[in-house]
């Protein structure tokens, strides 16, 4: 009787270890992955991203351009590549083109990408982006930007670096991933219009466009909980993006998920108002993740402080496995809508 059991107990723990081996090369649990994103990393980087020293990241200033360069410094740190077929970490943008619709005199500026090769279906990418531009210094006071859109650019970092453990460790996303900080944004959108109209890689084979552009605060909608974030455009192309993101938040996150603005007559237009919307008007199913706007909205008082790092670690996790679903289904998300 003992023998056998033991027996038993032996050809058990064979039988586990064999399944999870079998497991583990699959890409259906990102749970390993979501622990790697840490509030700690998140606030150190933010407190770097929106301090005065980057001086509210203006288009083409050289505080931006000092953002830009810790950015791509924490890119190599954790040995995260820029894209395939582009020389270094920058794509660049002529001030022709940022002041063709408007002339502002802004000068030449930089979206900057990074890039994960997918092991399967290499040539569909997903697109991660967040604008790293904000509206500088006006009467000698910093605009930090720290909601807007420092949370976002942390976000996309953080992100790209738990993707890049996973691929480490073997279980690196089927599709690429490719991670556009965009500039201009503040000036209309200008970093991902020129990124849609020049593509590293062809929009066909762009499979989504998950977005962040405010994601470390709330707004007073939500005064006693910061357990929510507004989605918006998720459903405008594809039922299936829009299903992605309910099914992965209920199973990994259970945060509320706000819809408010994704109505298209709501009157604010957020759907038009950040960097996705370039992708969705060339019918690449896109999300855009918003904590909605507050008292120190594009105000001199948006700094590192007043960041509520819970919320912004948890949104961050939620976008996390989105993209973790998006690069890894069996099938790319369905254009079904128009
Ligand atoms: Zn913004």
């Amino acid at each position: 009787m003992k023998k056998l059991l033991l027996l038993l107990l032996i050809a058990s723990a064979y039988s586990c270890k064999t399944a999870q081996t079998t497991a583990s090369k699959d890409n259906s649990d990102p749970t390993k992955y979501v622990k790697a994103i840490s509030e700690k990393d998140l606030k150190k980087m933010l407190y770097t991203i929106a301090s005065d020293e980057m001086e509210g990241r203006e288009t083409g200033s050289p505080g931006q351009k000092k953002a830009g360069l810790y950015m791509i410094e924490q890119y190599k740190k954790s040995g995260i590549s820029f894209p395939k077929g582009a020389s270094d970490y920058y794509q660049h943008i002529p001030a022709a083109f940022l002041n063709a619709r408007r002339n502002e005199n802004l000068p030449d500026s930089e979206n900057i990408w990074a890039y994960i090769e997918g092991s399967e279906k290499p040539n569909e990418i997903l697109v991660i982006s967040a604008h790293y531009d904000h509206v500088g210094i006006k009467d000698g006071e910093v605009y930090n930007g720290a909601d807007d859109d420092g949370s976002g650019t942390v976000a996309v970092m953080e992100m790209a670096k738990a993707f890049a453990k996973a691929k480490k460790q073997g279980r690196g996303p089927k599709r690429s991933i490719l991670f556009l900080h965009v500039t201009g944004e503040e000036h209309g959108l200008h970093g991902s219009r020129f990124y849609s109209e020049n593509p590293l890689f062809p929009i066909a084979n762009t499979i989504a466009d998950i977005n962040i552009d405010m994601i470390g605060r709330r707004d007073v909608e939500h005064a006693n909980t910061n357990n929510y974030v507004y989605v918006i455009g998720a459903d405008r192309l594809s039922s299936d993006l829009h299903n992605a993101v309910v099914a992965q938040n209920e199973k990994y996150i259970k945060m509320d998920l706000d819809f408010k603005f994704n109505d298209p007559k709501d009157p604010n237009h957020f759907y038009e108002r950040s960097d996705h919307y370039n992708f969705a008007k060339h019918g690449i199913p896109s999300i855009f993740f918003f904590n909605g706007v507050h008292e120190d909205y594009h105000g001199k008082d948006d700094t590192p402080e007043k960041i509520e790092y819970d919320a912004l670690t948890k949104r961050t996790k939620l976008a996390f496995v989105l993209a973790w679903d998006l690069a890894n289904r069996e099938n790319r998300p369905v254009v079904d809508k128009k």
